[in-house]
């Protein structure tokens, strides 16, 4: 399964400390998920998991640990792999596509897959280097 984590510092939501912890992004049944557990030395435990794109602050913690990559494919099946795979509306999947769609690897990687699963050609390419 994709996957990527990177180390993540938040604050406390019962003392307000600093405290650590992994973000983390995965596909699960062709669509992404985020999670994020936070972990205090006051005994707090936090995790929190979602559907589709995450948080800013995920994303921004993946990104600078593990690169940005770009989508190279073409077609209306690009927006419909964004639609479905991150849960967009039709404006926003037509916002993240406009550029030819760069986020995470395994944003990208998702989309790669589902556009070749329609009989599209479909690559990635690292987009910071
Ligand atoms: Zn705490």
């Amino acid at each position: 399964m994709e996957r990527q984590a990177a180390r993540f510092e938040g604050t406390c939501g019962t003392c307000g400390a600093a405290c650590t912890g992994w973000a983390e992004q995965f596909v699960e049944k062709d669509g992404l998920r985020w999670a994020l557990d936070l972990e205090c030395t006051c005994g707090t435990a936090s995790c929190d998991r979602g559907r589709g794109t995450a948080q800013a602050a995920v994303r921004e913690e993946i990104l600078a640990r593990h690169g940005t990559y770009r989508l190279q494919a073409e077609g209306a099946v690009v927006l419909k792999a964004i639609r479905s795979a991150f849960g967009l509306s039709i404006a926003e999947a037509q916002r993240a596509a406009r550029a030819g769609y760069s986020g995470t690897l395994v944003e990208v990687r998702l989309l790669a897959e589902l556009v070749r699963r329609a009989g599209v050609p479909a690559a990635l390419d690292r987009d910071d280097q």
